[in-house]
């Protein structure tokens, strides 16, 4: 297998062998497949396998690998320039074509990644509001950031340590999470410290840790109390944006951020990320205000021109409703499957037989929020925050990716990352995804 030869040589020079933790397989173990070409629905690897893509890098390809009318662009492009480092027409028509139609946002600046766009968002909070502190939530993703990559320790409500080795105390300090779906403690925690937080950042459909669909009334009061303490309310939408509607889960709750971050998609598949809100505060941003923010591949032709082809196919075609019913029915099938075939788990239960919380017969369910899918274990009640996921939930799934996966079928390799469909799932490949789901399932299974 030349994906293995591969990877060898990748961890002689590259930590752990990628250029990304996730990629490595080591939620799911086993060897990561080393991919060459795509189109569409399928990817192809080194060794010529093919595959059906539900990761469709992990989000950015809402119409599937190499859609014809984004490659197009991109052609071109490479004949008419690949940066300038100077002022161009091609950002402002995306900037155009965003601030006309996004009724929240006055104005965008464009950056390489989702990272970048959520961290110089936050600059503009602490500059808007003169105030030091951040509130996020546990189980959601803001990017690797210094400030955000913290995580609720096991005291106090509010109090932080880090996920990662690396990060100065004083920004642990200043970084405040919370639980998702508790109005309890994001209250005593406002009328503690509210007066001190800069801003409140959120994924308004939490889908970096499994995809924890939040009630709307709990977004509300999050919107409700940030206003009232005069944090900003920053939603990061590089998942959500342009994924669940053109103007995504502020759209779709029908609650406006003051600023919102965005990313993967804008860029058409290319490295493109942006932050956006009111004048009053994005004319903070440098030169026009003294917030320093600044990228010398910023707004590179390549991003602006496949981000516009991008944004113009979304509003046009609107694939929503198509991307829902495929999801839909990807997910009936498949948990169809699973629970004819992958009930009894006698390996997962090998495995967990020392632990408290042992079952011995699992059902399983999906959650889908228009094309984003995520399978998991059945439980009572909708899982919310990080802490309602069954536990085994990781080794479960594990099983389950790599039976999919020597039938050709691709998931993102952990049980914490969510599916994705693109319209290149077709009615035919979403079959056929089902065919290959059975077999590949009875066989793990013995049955
Ligand atoms: C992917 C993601 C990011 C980080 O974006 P990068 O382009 O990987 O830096 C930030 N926030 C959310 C919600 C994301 O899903």
């Amino acid at each position: 297998m030349k994906s293995r030869e591969l990877f060898e040589r990748a961890k002689l020079v590259s930590p752990g062998g990628v250029h990304s933790p996730v990629r490595s397989f080591n939620s799911v173990g086993g060897t990561p497949i080393f991919f060459e070409t795509a189109q569409g629905a399928m990817m192809t690897d080194v060794d010529g396998n093919q595959y059906i893509d539900y990761c469709q890098s992990f989000g950015p390809l809402l119409f599937g690998h190499r859609d014809e009318t984004i490659s197009k662009t991109v052609r071109e492009t490479v004949d008419m320039a690949w940066s300038f480092g100077a002022c161009e027409p091609y950002s402002l028509e995306l900037a155009e074509f965003l601030v006309s139609r996004i009724p929240f946002i006055d104005k965008i600046r464009f950056v390489n990644s989702g990272t970048e766009s959520v961290m110089s968002a936050l600059r503009v909070a602490r500059a808007a509001t003169k105030r030091h502190k951040i509130l996020k939530f546990d189980g959601c993703y803001h990017g690797h950031l210094d400030a955000l990559l913290v995580k609720a320790g096991s005291g106090l409500a509010g109090e932080s340590s880090s996920d990662s080795a690396g990060i100065g105390s004083e920004i642990i300090a200043n970084t405040l999470v919370l639980p998702l779906d508790d109005e309890e403690a994001l209250e005593k925690l406002f009328e503690r410290e509210g007066d001190q937080i800069a801003a409140v950042a959120i994924e308004p459909l939490p889908a970096n840790y499994g995809l924890l669909i939040q009630r709307k009334e709990f977004i509300e009061k999050v919107a409700k109390l940030s206003r009232k303490y005069g944090a900003l309310l920053l939603f990061d939408e590089v998942i959500s944006g342009f994924r669940v509607s053109p103007l995504g889960m502020a759209g779709d709750l029908g609650i406006e951020p003051d600023l919102v971050c965005y990313g993967k998609i804008i860029g058409g598949g290319f490295p493109v990320g942006a932050y956006a809100g009111k004048s009053q505060y994005m004319d903070l941003v440098a030169p026009q205000g003294p917030v320093y923010q600044a990228g010398t591949l910023s707004a590179n032709p390549f991003g602006m021109r496949a981000g516009l082809a991008m944004m113009q196919k979304i509003w046009q075609e609107q694939p929503y409703d198509l991307l829902s019913k495929s999801c839909k029915e990807l997910m009936n099938g498949l948990v169809r499957i699973l629970n004819l075939y992958a009930r009894i788990d006698e390996k997962t239960n090998t495995i967990f037989s020392q632990n408290k919380n042992y079952i011995s017969e699992i059902e399983w369910e999906s959650v889908t929020y228009g094309s984003l899918f995520w399978l998991k274990q059945k439980t009572e009640q909708p899982v919310r925050s990080i802490d309602a996921i069954p536990i085994g939930h990781k080794q479960r799934f594990a099983r389950i990716f790599h039976a999919l996966l020597n039938q050709g079928i691709y998931l993102a390799p952990s049980g914490y990352e969510v599916g994705f469909l693109s319209t290149a799932h077709t009615k035919s490949i979403i079959d056929d995804t089902l065919d290959k789901a059975e077999n590949a399932i009875k066989k793990e299974f013995g049955k």
